[in-house]
């Protein structure tokens, strides 16, 4: 059997008529440039999350860096973020004008740890950017007092974790502003990139629309850049987005018949949801003590796996310049070496699912 990491077209098939509709609609009213369908999309994403505003943008990326531009991030500010992230988090800081102040993870969630943040801050801190990693969101009560009490304002990180709740409150609502992925893998994805922010933040959210579309359409009253979401994904977002709930549902339901079958397999660390949080499966992640086999097994096996990501942020190269070692980040420097994504997402088969369990527990076994 073969067990793809992910498999669009067989999602894309599944609405078909649906997605062919909303690009043969773009296409007839040739509306491939800020059309009725981005604003639609915006004004449905903002009221899926809860928050006022929405503007999209052409990627995830673009996302954190106008929000950095538009929070008025000044050279030399420094912004603390996770040691464990797609990189798209800690690059834009650099973008931005700011410096990169990497902090490490929980043992548990991957995600920002709250209580070493308080020992990054200096007085050139402006802000902190939790991720929520893997689909389940950062800690946010105490990062948010810690932000409040020092002044800093908080861009949460969601490319991964459309729909998660924390304590009740949706990811997206509980940050000075927050950043959407749409890249075709996400939970929502479009058929190439996209992305947007959201925010409470009137003013915000008006310099950010400004900003990404030249500084304005005719009279540019500022130097922007060109970063908008074309028709036809926000068409085919639109398309996609009634059915997000149910895909999130099937996610979840596909991780806990892995939680269950991955009980009776020895060495395998399933992934933890902490209490009060809701976790919607961008990806599974098991920890294992030999990774590299387990991965080389899967694979000869048929089975498609990813390593979110190969290293620890500050162990690139693009971050030798921080001179960090491992002992600087010892819970996302143990986890690079054992982490081990696997297929997650909503068209797989409980045949699937088994087979990925029974490879491996064939691993396991040796
Ligand atoms: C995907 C992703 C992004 C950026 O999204 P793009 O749309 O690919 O630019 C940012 N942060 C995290 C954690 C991501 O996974």
């Amino acid at each position: 059997m073969n067990v793809p990491f992910v498999d669009l077209y067989a999602q894309y098939l599944t609405i078909k008529a649906d997605i062919d509709g909303a690009i043969a609609d773009v296409i007839r009213q040739s509306a491939f440039i800020r059309s009725k369908h981005v604003t639609d999309f915006e004004s449905q994403w903002a009221n899926t999350v809860g928050v006022r505003h929405c503007v999209s943008c052409a990627n995830g990326t673009d996302a954190i860096y106008i929000v950095m531009r538009g929070l008025g991030l000044k050279p030399g500010d420094e912004v603390i973020t996770t040691a464990h992230s797609w990189i798209s988090t800690s690059e834009t800081i650099t973008q931005a004008g700011g410096r990169v102040v990497f902090c490490d993870t929980d043992r548990e969630t991957f995600t920002i740890d709250p209580k070493q943040i308080e020992s990054k801050i200096t007085p050139r801190t402006v802000g902190i950017i939790p991720v929520h990693l893997y689909g389940q969101p950062a800690d946010m009560d105490p990062i948010l007092e810690i932000a409040a009490k020092r002044g800093l304002w908080v861009i949460e990180d969601c490319a991964q974790a459309h729909l998660a709740e924390y304590k009740g409150r949706q990811v997206g609502t509980m940050g000075t502003a927050a950043t959407f992925s749409f890249y075709p893998g996400k939970n929502l994805g479009a058929m190439g990139d996209a992305g947007c922010l959201v925010t409470n933040d009137s003013k915000l959210a008006s310099w950010s629309e400004l900003y990404a579309r030249h500084g304005g359409k005719g009279e540019h009253t500022i130097e922007g850049i060109n970063s908008r979401l074309d028709g036809l994904h926000a068409a085919i977002l639109s398309a996609k987005l009634p059915h997000l709930r149910g895909w999130t549902a099937e996610r979840q339901r596909i991780a806990a018949r892995y939680d269950e079958l991955f009980a009776k397999v020895p060495g395998v660390e399933r992934p933890a949801i902490a209490a009060g949080r809701t976790h919607v499966f961008h990806l599974y992640v098991i920890r294992v003590k030999d990774r590299n086999g387990l991965q080389k097994h899967l694979n000869s096996r048929g089975v498609s796996t990813m390593l979110n990501y190969p290293r620890a942020l500050p162990f690139y190269p693009a971050y030798s310049y921080l001179g960090h070692t491992p002992a600087d980040f010892p819970v996302a420097s143990d986890h690079q070496d054992r982490i081990l994504s696997l297929p997650i997402y909503p068209e797989m088969t409980d045949e699937m699912i088994r087979y990925v369990v029974e490879c491996v527990a064939e691993h396991q076994a040796r």
